[in-house]
């Protein structure tokens, strides 16, 4: 079977932002193993995130569970390498299934799910490696942890707690400057020792790598806009 031309753009945009995140790396005198792409495939089907791993992506990202839940399982299951990452907000009530199907959870941003995530880790046995996400922005819509509540939070979740946190997360506002939402999530992750810095989507990620960026999130610039393709079963 060759090919469809949706799964061809699909490969050749991933070979573009690979070869922007090489030139960045050089740039910023990184090497380009420090810098993940994270692929987001939010409402893009099956068949969009096939035509990904042929192309030798590995590394995806979802905003739900649930539609996570439909797609997922089955894709694991062919493709054993590959590594989820849950970039939306994430509920108490699904930290259960959530721990079940991801690798990384980069939204812890609350105490209460910190105490769920140390409560299914009880329970189970499992908790995924976790990012905490920042509020930089301060924006009431939004999730993440308030600045001047993180420096106590992150400290709560590895020294009480012994969460296994190994990194931050940020969606800076849509009109400001990113980079100084980006130079504050990385003067933070310094100040506690955390190796990770998810930051970064399309439009911003090569100012993310000069900034320290350690997992970018792209969506569009690899799948193409959203709301094109049907979501597959939910
Ligand atoms: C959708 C989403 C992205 C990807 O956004 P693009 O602009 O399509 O690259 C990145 N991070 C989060 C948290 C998202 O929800």
């Amino acid at each position: 079977m060759s090919p469809s031309e949706d799964q061809k753009t699909i490969a050749e945009h991933l070979r573009q932002v690979r070869a922007c995140i090489h030139a960045c790396c050089q740039e910023a005198n990184r090497p380009v193993e420090a810098v993940q792409l994270i692929a987001v495939s939010k409402t893009h089907g099956v068949e969009a995130i096939e035509a990904a791993l042929q192309a030798g992506q590995r590394v995806f990202g979802e905003n739900r569970v649930q539609e996570a839940k439909g797609k997922w399982p089955a894709l694991k299951q062919a493709w054993p390498t590959c590594c989820l990452h849950l970039i939306g907000p994430l509920q108490t009530n699904k930290v259960k299934e959530a721990v079940g199907l991801f690798d990384v959870i980069q939204t812890l941003d609350r105490e209460r799910l910190a105490d769920a995530l140390v409560a299914e880790r009880e329970r189970s046995g499992l908790c995924p490696e976790l990012f905490i996400q920042v509020n930089t922005g301060e924006e009431p819509q939004k999730a993440g942890i308030l600045p001047d509540q993180a420096d106590a939070f992150i400290r709560s979740c590895l020294e009480d707690k012994k969460l296994p946190v190994t990194g931050l997360m940020c969606i800076p506002p849509q009109d400001e400057a990113a980079s100084l939402h980006f130079a504050l999530l990385r003067d933070m992750a310094r100040r506690h020792d955390l190796p990770h810095l998810s930051m970064g989507m399309s439009d911003d990620y090569e100012l993310a790598i000069r900034l320290g960026a350690t997992h970018i999130r792209v969506g569009s610039a690899i799948f193409g806009p959203r709301g094109q393709t049907a979501p597959a079963a939910i």
